[in-house]
């Protein structure tokens, strides 16, 4: 009879339940895998092999057949070794069955029977959890990520002979770790920054209404200073929203983060990268930049530089808050629900407009160059500020500026306002309305009304602009706990629409 255990694999970040199949048989001795497995898993058998006698255990002889069900389902990786070396223990009666059930194995095995590392343990258990499993054997060095799944005993052993002691004596090896969540705000604070008192202003708002933003001025304006900070205002990163970050960065390799993750990203690609590393996809599909962002910031500094297609592939991201990937084995999905900060220099000198130096840029360069941000991203901008290089007084002054936590505090009140406001409506925030929360949301009494009528025909408005200073202004009401939009937060909201080259768009 054939043995089966538990184990499971990921396609894109959600984790699929796989029943590892053992037969053994008398002949010939033979070992196969069979199951759409990829090339990390048909070396598998070296693996096993080279553990299990390592290990100092028996490797039995005959006709070995492993097979991983649900067989049309493509499997990756190399975290098979474990509960098909485990499974080779059991058929050869060096592990009872009973041992084992309601247990879920994944890792993968060095040559001396060492467990190590996997990719996508995180899904895996979210999934397991779902399917009624609860008892989980991982590698050690999975811990962090693993330790903070809910309704999940998780295991973490070191090596094979561990896991085989742990099934026969179970009282000796209490190793059950759960491990209470709890966000981290990031170190930097806009209390750091001396002066750029409009340009905080402007960054409060994006955070309040998730709103994307792009911040111009002159080379050493401390724009990225400030980008960088805007995760400090952010809302903290909730449970479910560490588990959808943790799982995009489970699933990867090499992006410099492993473990639990509880502080909202920040991804700042050099505007060197190709359009596969920002969207994802390649052979081996892995996430790109957009979805390591996922619940945090986009920061594109000199979004200028960066390649055309780039920008253009930032399109479907931005509207759908996802990524597709087609495959011949279906559409993988990664999340990508990203605020998205750009930043560039005013013209191509990098002084027009400020009091630095002067521009040497005609004012042809300085409108052609503006218009390169066209199309894709500019559309969906709700937010423009000027960065201006602080003054000798402002330095000298030294005076530091409001904390992170005060201004977070009011972003969190506004933020709130939006969930209520928008209970079962689909959205969270203010930057997600649509026409007819628009129009339900966001009724303007006469002053107000004259205000934006006066700019809409002075400024030849586009409908998007209109709509887009809608959204913005209800934030700003929002901030300043008002139910209705006054005049005062359209004309905010009409400065947030001026561009570099002084326009309204
Ligand atoms: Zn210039």
């Amino acid at each position: 009879m054939a043995i089966q255990i538990l184990c499971a694999t990921f396609f894109g970040v959600e984790g699929v339940i796989v029943n590892v199949e053992i037969d053994i048989s008398y002949g010939l001795p033979t070992f196969n895998i069979v199951g759409l497995g990829d090339v990390a898993v048909k070396e598998s058998k070296e693996r096993v092999r080279a553990a299990i006698i390592n290990s100092g255990f028996e490797f039995p002889v005959g006709r070995i057949t492993i097979n991983l069900a649900p067989a049309a389902l493509k499997k990756e990786g190399s975290h098979f070794d474990l509960p098909i070396a485990i499974g080779l223990l059991v058929a050869t009666d060096q592990i009872s069955v009973e041992s084992m059930e309601g247990y879920l194995f994944m890792g993968e095995l060095s040559l001396n029977g060492h467990l190590k590392r996997i990719k996508g343990a995180l899904p895996i258990i979210i999934e397991g959890v779902k399917h009624g499993i609860h008892k989980y054997i991982i590698p050690e060095e999975n811990i962090e990520e693993c330790s903070i799944v809910k309704n999940a005993e998780v295991y973490p052993l070191e090596t094979l002979t561990q896991v085989v002691n742990y099934l026969k004596y179970k009282d000796m090896m209490p190793h059950k770790v759960n491990k209470e969540f709890k966000s981290i705000v990031n170190e930097l604070d806009f209390s750091e920054v001396i002066g750029q008192e409009a340009t905080k202003r402007a960054l409060e708002v994006a955070a309040a209404g998730n709103h994307n933003i792009l911040l111009h001025g002159a080379p050493g304006s401390g724009k990225t200073m400030l980008a960088q900070r805007i995760i400090s205002i952010l809302p903290e990163l909730t449970y479910e929203e560490s588990l959808e970050v943790t799982k995009i960065y489970s699933v990867s390799e090499g992006v410099g983060k492993t473990g639990l993750i509880n502080t909202r990203p920040f991804r700042n690609p050099h505007h060197t990268i190709t359009s596969i590393a920002l969207i994802g996809g390649g052979r081996n599909p892995s996430p790109g930049e957009v979805s390591y962002a996922h619940n945090g910031v986009l920061f594109l500094d000199e979004i200028l530089e960066f390649n055309k297609t780039c920008l253009q592939v930032l399109r479907q991201p931005l509207e759908e808050k996802e990524v597709k990937l087609s495959r011949v084995s279906g559409t993988i999905k990664y999340p990508a629900n990203f605020m998205l900060v750009g930043a560039l220099n005013p013209c191509p000198c990098g002084y027009f407009g400020t009091n630095v130096k002067s521009c040497k840029c005609s004012d042809y360069e300085v409108k052609k160059y503006a218009s390169r941000l066209s199309g894709p991203i500019l559309d969906r901008i709700d937010i423009f500020s000027s960065v201006n290089p602080i003054s000798y007084e402002e330095i000298n002054k030294r005076a530091y500026g409001e904390s992170s936590e005060d201004i977070r505090f009011r972003v969190n009140k506004a933020r709130k306002l939006q969930r209520e406001r928008f209970k079962g409506e689909g959205i969270s925030c203010n930057s997600q309305m649509k026409e007819k929360h628009l129009r339900e949301y966001c009724q303007l009494n006469d002053k107000s009304n004259r205000v934006l009528e006066l700019a809409f025909k002075k400024f030849s408005l586009s409908t998007r602009a209109y709509s887009r200073i809608l959204k913005v202004a209800r934030t700003i009401a929002d901030l300043n706990e008002k139910a209705k939009i006054d005049e005062k937060d359209i004309i905010e909201a009409l400065q947030y629409r001026k561009f570099i080259d002084e326009s309204i768009i």
